[in-house]
């Protein structure tokens, strides 16, 4: 029996497998980006501005459009990012 934790995490590993691009943020710039509210759009890989949520999860994308927006610290735990140098 699959808990729906483990239907979680494996649905977040699908997601990041199926992204195109990596997100690889050096990992001052990490600190700053969940300091500034900022969130990543995993799928055209921009960052927003700030106005989001650490938590938040598929909020739109001022870039392409697309509910691909997660909180820093959301993409983080999700393993959408990869922290560099
Ligand atoms: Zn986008």
């Amino acid at each position: 029996m699959i808990t729906d934790s483990e239907l979680n995490t494996l649905a977040y590993a699908c997601l990041a497998m199926q992204r195109k691009t990596k997100v690889t943020v050096a990992e001052g710039a990490m600190y700053a980006y969940v300091e500034g509210n900022c969130g990543v759009c995993v799928e055209c890989g921009e960052w927003t501005s700030g106005g989001v949520e650490p938590d938040a999860e598929k909020d739109k994308c001022t870039v392409c459009s697309k509910m691909a927006v997660y909180g820093a610290e959301q993409a983080l735990l999700m393993g959408l990012i990869e922290l560099g140098e």
